[in-house]
């Protein structure tokens, strides 16, 4: 008779002890900065995704999204090591949003060489009108070549044997993926998805989307329209919003109509127009239904008197980007990035 008791005992002290961790998904914008311009120290574009459970600060899986000047420092404000990311992720190969990948990678290999390789995510070499190539590979073969021209890397390798011999170079796994391979997912790890669409700034530029059971995230990147100026509908990417639909979260590059060409900055109105503008985001997410808007890669930054070499008629507030998302229709959440702002979903 005793039995059934203490099986009743035993249930009610399991359905007593601790709820599972529930799952989580997180993004840090890693650097806010839009452009090459320094202000206030401000770092480079990136953002960092990072999905698990809420004991582990959601972090299973870690993925980077450009690598803009000062990630590396960014990420050990969070805690984060770099051993520690599963992945990055490039959109395109302007210097403000893969500089930082160099010491990154550099970083990488001098601490763990014996470790797991990086998986480096972008696009396939892709041709320019204007005759360049951008080439997310040869960024990645050639990443250590001047501490290796230096004789620095010989002098590491000299003092530890077990570094890999061709520098960071050999840590990175680069992995492309072209047109006909972004119908499918790019990355996969666990419960996450990575796909990738191919969207106009410049060429080879790509924007990611990520989902997991806690929710999901697009990053636009530095996506614009497809027609290069005005008239058009929008200054957002057709491919963008596609990706988005449905997305809880929109991550993108920013730029104020303040630096239009109807403005008084002088600002180039080809580099103006191949941005998308606050308004005409909080238009897209509007219409894609995301519960949050991330603004970053602010231009011009919060309460700067200038944009590069472009003075303003007077500084921008955050308040300022977020009254022209919500002009645009926006009724979701409008988080106006700055460096280490971060948003978590948690699975219900
Ligand atoms: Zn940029
Ligand atoms: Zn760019």
């Amino acid at each position: 008779m005793t039995h059934p008791i203490k099986t009743a005992t035993a249930l009610l002290a399991l359905t007593a002890g601790p709820a599972l961790a529930a799952n989580c998904l997180e993004i840090t914008i890693t650097g806010v900065q839009g452009g090459p311009p320094v202000f206030a120290g401000q770092a480079g574009s990136g953002t960092l995704v990072t999905y698990g459970t809420e004991e582990n600060a959601c972090r299973d899986v870690l993925m980077q999204f450009d690598t803009g000047r000062g990630t590396t420092q960014q990420l050990s404000k969070i805690g984060v090591p770099v051993a520690r990311l599963s992945a990055v992720f490039l959109t395109h190969m302007h210097s403000d949003h893969v500089e930082g990948l160099v010491d990154l990678s550099q970083l990488r290999w001098h601490f763990n060489s014996t470790g797991p390789k990086l998986p480096l995510i972008c696009a396939e070499d892709t041709d320019s009108p204007a005759g360049h190539t951008m080439s997310c590979v040869n960024f990645a073969t050639h990443i250590g070549d001047a501490l290796i021209n230096s004789g620095e890397m010989a002098q590491r390798l000299a003092e530890n044997a077990d570094r890999l011999p061709g520098g960071p170079a050999d840590l990175l796994d680069v992995a492309t993926f072209s047109a006909s391979d972004t119908a499918g997912p790019v990355w996969t790890s666990g419960d996450v998805t990575v796909t990738a669409a191919f969207s106009r700034h410049v060429a080879g530029h790509a924007s990611y989307r990520v989902d997991t059971p806690a929710g999901s995230v697009v990053i636009g990147g530095d996506a614009g329209n497809d027609t290069p100026q005005p008239p058009r509908d929008s200054s957002t990417s057709a491919q963008v919003e596609a990706l988005a639909e449905g997305a809880d979260v929109i991550v993108h590059s920013t730029i104020h109509p303040v630096m239009g060409s109807d403005g008084t900055t002088g600002f180039p109105p080809a580099i103006y127009h191949r941005q998308s503008t606050a308004e005409d985001l909080g238009a897209m997410a509007q219409r894609t239904g995301a519960s949050h808007l991330m603004l970053t890669h602010l231009i011009p930054p919060v309460g700067a008197a200038r944009q590069g070499i472009y003075p303003l008629p007077a500084p921008l507030t955050a308040a300022d980007y977020a009254t022209a998302a919500t002009d645009g229709g926006y009724t979701g959440t409008v988080v106006v990035g700055a460096d280490l702002a971060t948003l978590r979903l948690v699975a219900e």
